[in-house]
């Protein structure tokens, strides 16, 4: 079967590889629908360290090719969606509540990290009654890809703010998992979702899916328009997208740092403690900076596709 592949750190490829076999619990999945994440390109740039022909992807749907002897919800034929993360869920972190880091830390992120991922005609899934879901037959492949990781990913970083009804909610960068962090809070029952965001489309989108207003870091001093929206309270929840511009940076080309609020030290602390969250704890939960304002960060490899589990 054809695979594209990270060959080394910086370059990548098509190669042939051999259709893979499944274990007892596992799944083959032939690939129909696969989206190409900002993380590959992380990858590739060798954000996780040197890869030797390491297929790529994580996003994928497809339909089951092979399922082992122990599967018990999936045959052959069978149209389904697969998590990008696929966590191992007899494991302890899995038990409790952390299954993202199920074997090790950010070890439920299997694809196009410690095995072979999904940009190939055929992909192996562990733990395929737990990591696959069936897709109804009114949504169509290229809709219900999104789910692999955009939206659970943003679905989940609404379900980790806990936002209370009524609460108010930054979402920075309206990408396409920002934007589903911004549905997310909405269904959750946000009072008023201020997207930070410069990109005019994005903006709109923003709007489309539920932000009450638009903060621009290249216009305004986005501070000080988030202060002004909320009567100087600030935001109940701060959901952060995992991307190229940390909040910090956002906020930096709109106030400068030798002059901080206490919503930039909020601001600066999210982006020093992704580590922190993507290590499965919410320690900063239960360390709010202000009364008034829970932190919480959140990055894609914290969610497990909360949208369809
Ligand atoms: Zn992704």
């Amino acid at each position: 079967m054809k695979a594209f592949v990270m060959k080394a750190i910086g370059q990548v490829g098509f190669m042939e590889k051999p259709v893979p076999h499944p274990g007892p619990n596992d799944a083959i999945v032939k690939t129909t629908k696969a989206l190409i994440c900002t993380s590959d390109s992380h990858t590739v740039g060798g954000a996780v360290g040197p890869r030797e022909n390491l297929t790529l992807g994580h996003e994928a749907v497809g339909t089951v090719h092979e399922v082992g002897s122990n599967v018990k919800l999936f045959k052959p034929g069978d149209r389904v969606l697969v998590g990008a993360i696929t966590p191992d869920w007899g494991d302890p972190a899995s038990q409790a509540g952390h299954s993202s880091q199920s074997g090790a830390p950010l070890g439920g992120w299997k694809f196009s990290n410690t095995k072979d991922g999904v940009f190939a005609e055929y992909f192996h899934v562990n733990e395929a009654d737990a990591n696959m879901a069936r897709i109804p037959a009114s949504v169509p492949d290229e809709m219900a890809v999104y789910c692999a990781d955009m939206l659970s990913t943003g679905f989940m970083g609404a379900e980790n703010g806990n936002i209370p009804i009524g609460g108010t909610v930054a979402v920075f960068a309206e990408g396409p998992v920002g934007l589903m962090a911004t549905v997310g809070a909405k269904l959750r029952g946000a009072g008023l979702i201020i997207g930070v965001e410069t990109v005019p489309r994005r903006q709109e989108l923003a709007r489309t899916y539920g932000a009450d207003a638009i903060a621009d870091f290249s216009k305004e001093d986005v501070v000080q328009r988030i202060l002004d929206l909320t009567d100087g309270q600030g935001w109940t929840q701060l959901s952060r997208r995992w991307g190229r511009i940390s909040p910090s940076r956002m906020l930096s080309k709109s106030r400068k740092l030798a002059a901080p609020s206490p919503m930039l030290a909020i601001t600066v602390k999210v982006s020093s403690c992704i580590s922190l969250a993507s290590s499965g704890e919410s320690a900063w939960r239960k360390r709010p900076l202000r009364p008034v304002c829970v932190l919480v960060a959140v990055c894609a490899w914290n969610a497990s596709c909360a949208c369809w589990r």
